[in-house]
């Protein structure tokens, strides 16, 4: 048996009457940037995630980066982040000509770790009068958190708010891998990408809202950061050839992705609900097997199983053999990014961030995709368990 690490065949054949009417409406009309599929997406978009605003861009990076740009994230200041995450979380940083701080996450969620927040804003940071929080060893300016919703589990955002809050720093939302998961706060219900004052997602193919290609999306509750966040994304014009912002960039999400976008975004919950079968499938026939360290999903939380990652033994043996055993897998992420060469220049040791580093070392992503069948979840299982002798 063969089973991909990721197959998006059946969820296209699902709806491929309405992608290609769709499609066939967009080319008759010849209408590719801008218009009404653009907005009907991102009102719809927005509404899905319960904030008042959405902005279509052309990628899950350049949303984050809009998404800092328009909390007023600037050069020389410093935003807390996890080293444990896709490396596009710290891009955005860079590209505003801001320093990533990392902190380290926590073991058994694989989330940011509000305790580690906390030792670095209390142990190594100052607040001045104006309360504003100074980095003691940089001495630059620390303005905001930046956790990352990996896997499709939400970070643990009540202390990260609070923290937030004590601290005054801003709060911006990698979402990218978690659209539709969600955190209690205060006896309410919500989605990830709404608990900062932006949050930044990805419609990459292969994450839980896909486009045809690339996409990505900032949703907001302040019509001032919508309102910015669109003039940056087209060349800061107000209007046409009238161009009011220096900062404006071609980042638009053209009509097709929008179109497609809305019509897959009426399945995410049901995809979603499949993948938690698929997970839950997996925990089935995992849980009994104490070598291999399954993913949590804490009270209050829902979980969307972007990813779903295993710890092991001899991971390295473990992935050959179920690759030669047609089954595909992979890493999320093998080198913790301050480990990077990229990234050499902040300083960072081995050690210095030891749970991101364990995880590193022993994390493995099973296949997970909505229409995963549980016949092929029981073959990776049972290569699994023997591949662990
Ligand atoms: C996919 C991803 C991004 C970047 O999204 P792109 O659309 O590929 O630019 C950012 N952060 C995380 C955690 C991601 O998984």
């Amino acid at each position: 048996m063969k089973v991909p690490f990721v197959d998006l065949t059946e969820q296209h054949r699902e709806i491929r009457h309405e992608i290609d009417s769709v499609i066939r409406e967009i080319i008759d009309q010849s209408c590719f940037v801008g218009g009404a599929h653009v907005e009907t997406f991102e009102r719809d978009f927005a509404a899905y995630c319960g904030t008042r605003y959405a902005v279509a861009c052309k990628s899950g990076t350049d949303a984050l980066k809009l998404a800092l740009m328009a909390v007023g994230v600037g050069r020389g200041e410093e935003v807390i982040t996890v080293p444990h995450t896709f490396i596009a979380t710290v891009e955005a940083i860079t590209a505003v000509g801001a320093h990533p701080v990392f902190v380290d996450i926590d073991k058994a969620t694989y989330q940011m770790s509000p305790d580690r927040v906390a030792d670095f804003l209390e142990g190594e940071c100052r607040v001045e009068k104006d309360g504003s929080v100074v980095n003691k060893n940089s001495k630059r300016p620390v303005v905001a958190l930046l956790p990352v919703h990996l896997y499709g589990l939400p970070s643990d955002m009540e202390p990260l708010l609070a923290l937030a809050d004590r601290f005054g720093l801003k709060v911006v939302e990698d979402a990218a891998q978690a659209h539709g998961a969600s955190y209690h706060l205060e006896g309410e219900e919500k989605r990830t990408g709404t608990f900062g004052q932006a949050g930044a997602f990805s419609f990459y193919p292969g994450k839980n809202l896909g486009a045809l290609g690339e996409g990505g999306a900032v949703v907001t509750d302040e019509q001032n950061r919508d309102q910015d966040m669109r003039l940056w994304r087209d060349h800061g014009q107000s209007e046409k050839y009238v161009h009011v912002s220096a900062d404006g960039w071609n980042m638009r999400l053209d009509s097709l992705q929008c179109a497609v976008l809305s019509l897959k975004l009426k399945r995410l919950d049901e995809w979603n609900e499949k993948r938690r079968q698929v997970a839950q499938w997996y925990r089935e026939r995992l849980q009994n097997d104490d070598r291999i360290v399954l993913p949590v999903e804490p009270g209050g939380r829902k979980h969307v199983y972007h990813l779903f990652v295993v710890r092991v033994p001899n991971r390295h043996q473990v992935r050959e053999e179920l690759s030669r055993q047609g089954i595909g897998v992979g890493l999320h992420y093998p080198i913790s990014l301050h480990l990077q060469k990229a990234y050499q220049h902040l300083g960072y040791r081995p050690g210095d961030l030891p749970a991101s580093e364990a995880v590193a070392e022993s994390i493995l992503s099973l296949p997970m995709f909505p229409h995963l069948t549980e016949e092929q979840v029981d073959y990776v299982c049972r290569t699994l368990t023997a591949a662990l002798g």
